[in-house]
C-alpha cells in the first residue's frame, strides 16, 4: 500500500500518522518527492482501513499495490534513482554510465592499457573480471585475489572508478575498494548473496539471468534493497531464446519495461547480449537510443589472444569510434533530459 500525502503535511499529524501504522505492524519506506512525500508500506497491511487513511486531513491518496516488489517499484518511489559513485560519477536519472574494460583481468600490463584507452575514449568506468563463473571447469577461472589487485592498480593510474564480479560472500573483503560489485546472470538468484549484498553500503549491478523475467530480476534485486542498500543497477544481457547465431538474444524491451516498473538504472551489455563483436556498437547504440541508463562494453587490446570472451570484445580503436555516436544519439532524442522518460 502506498499513502499520497498533501504538500506541506502538518508535522504533528504526519508523525501521529506514522506512530499508528508502525503501532499496526508495517515498516514504512518514506521517499521525498519535489512536490508530494510518499509512504510505501511494506508488511501485512490486509488489516488496514484505506478509507479511514484517505480520509486524514494530510493524505491526498491511498493506492493498494499487487506486485510483490516494493522497494524496487516506481509507485512507491516516482522519481530515478541516481547510483552515485565515490569520486562523484552518476548513473540513472539522465547520468550516463559508459562502462568499458576486458572481460577478465589478464596482466598488470593488460588491464591498465585497456584502463587508459578506454578512459581517453570517454568511458567513466572500467571493467574487468577477477572471479570468473565459466561453463566449463577447465576454462580460465580468473586471476581471483590478483586479478582484483590489479584491477584497483588500473584505477589508480587511471582514476577510473572500477566494477568486477562477486561470486560469493566469502570474497567480499577483497571488494573493499571496488566501486560497483558486479552480481552476474548466473548468481542473479543466489538469494544468500544478494541478502549478503544487502546489509553493504555499495551500488551493485545485478545482471538478469539467462532465463528470467522482469519480475524475477525486479524480485533479486528487492532481495538486496531489502537489506537496506538501495543503489542497484539492474542490467539485460540477454536472454535465452531459440536463435542460435547470437550467443544470447538482446532484449532491448527491457529498457522501457523495467524503466515503467522501476526507478532503478537500467545499464544494457550488449557484448554477452551477441557474443560477437561486429554487433556489439550497433546493438549499443541501439540500447542508447531506447533510454538505457548505460552501456557495460567488453573491449580488449587484443581479442584474437583474450583469454575469456574474446569472439565479442572489440578494441579500444572500435570502442573510440562508437563513443560519440552513443552520444550522438542520446543527445538527439535529448535522453539527458528526465521529462524525456515516459
Ligand atoms: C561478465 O560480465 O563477464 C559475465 C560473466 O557476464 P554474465 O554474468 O552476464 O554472463
Ligand atoms: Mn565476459
Amino acid at each position: 500500500m502506498i499513502v499520497i500525502l498533501k504538500e506541506n503535511p502538518n508535522p504533528g499529524q504526519l508523525q501521529d500518522l506514522t506512530a499508528w501504522l508502525k503501532s499496526q505492524g508495517v515498516e514504512i519506506h518514506t521517499s521525498h518527492g519535489q512536490r508530494q512525500m510518499i509512504l510505501g508500506l511494506v508488511g501485512d497491511t490486509s488489516r488496514l482501513d484505506m478509507d479511514l487513511i484517505s480520509a486524514l486531513d494530510i493524505v491526498d491518496e491511498v493506492k493498494r499495490v499487487q506486485d510483490p516488489y516494493k522497494a524496487a517499484n516506481r509507485k512507491f518511489h516516482p522519481e530515478d534513482t541516481v547510483v552515485e559513485l565515490a569520486n562523484g560519477v552518476k548513473i540513472g536519472g539522465g547520468h550516463f554510465a559508459l562502462i568499458a574494460g576486458p572481460c577478465s583481468v589478464e596482466s598488470e600490463e593488460q588491464i591498465c592499457s585497456v584502463a587508459l584507452a578506454v578512459k581517453a575514449a570517454g568511458a567513466n568506468i572500467l571493467r574487468g573480471g577477477a572471479f570468473k563463473p565459466r561453463t566449463s571447469p577447465y576454462s580460465f577461472q580468473g586471476m581471483r585475489e590478483r586479478g582484483i589487485q590489479l584491477l584497483l592498480e588500473a584505477k589508480r593510474q587511471s582514476g577510473l572508478p572500477v566494477v568486477t564480479e562477486i561470486m560469493d560472500a566469502a570474497q567480499l573483503p577483497l571488494f573493499e575498494e571496488v566501486d560497483i560489485i558486479q552480481v552476474g546472470a548466473r548468481n542473479m538468484q543466489n538469494f544468500e548473496l544478494l541478502h549478503a549484498l544487502g546489509h553493504i553500503r555499495k551500488p551493485i549491478l545485478l545482471k538478469r539471468g539467462l532465463a528470467n523475467t522482469y519480475q524475477e530480476l525486479l524480485m533479486s534485486a528487492e532481495h538486496i534493497m531489502s537489506g537496506g542498500n538501495s543503489q542497484v543497477m539492474l542490467c539485460e544481457r540477454g536472454i535465452r531464446t531459440f536463435e542460435t547465431y547470437t550467443r544470447n538474444t538482446l532484449d532491448l524491451t527491457a529498457i522501457p519495461v523495467l524503466h515503467k516498473l522501476s526507478h532503478l538504472p537500467v545499464v544494457i551489455d550488449p557484448s554477452h547480449a551477441s557474443g560477437r563483436s561486429w554487433l556489439v556498437p550497433t546493438m549499443g547504440i541501439s540500447a542508447a537510443a531506447t533510454g538505457a541508463d548505460g552501456l557495460i562494453i567488453e573491449v580488449h587490446n587484443d581479442p584474437e589472444h583474450a583469454w575469456c570472451d574474446g569472439p565479442q570484445s572489440i578494441t579500444p580503436a572500435v570502442f573510440q569510434e562508437m563513443v560519440p555516436r552513443v552520444h550522438a544519439v542520446r543527445q538527439a532524442l535529448e535522453l539527458e533530459k528526465e521529462e524525456g522518460r515516459a
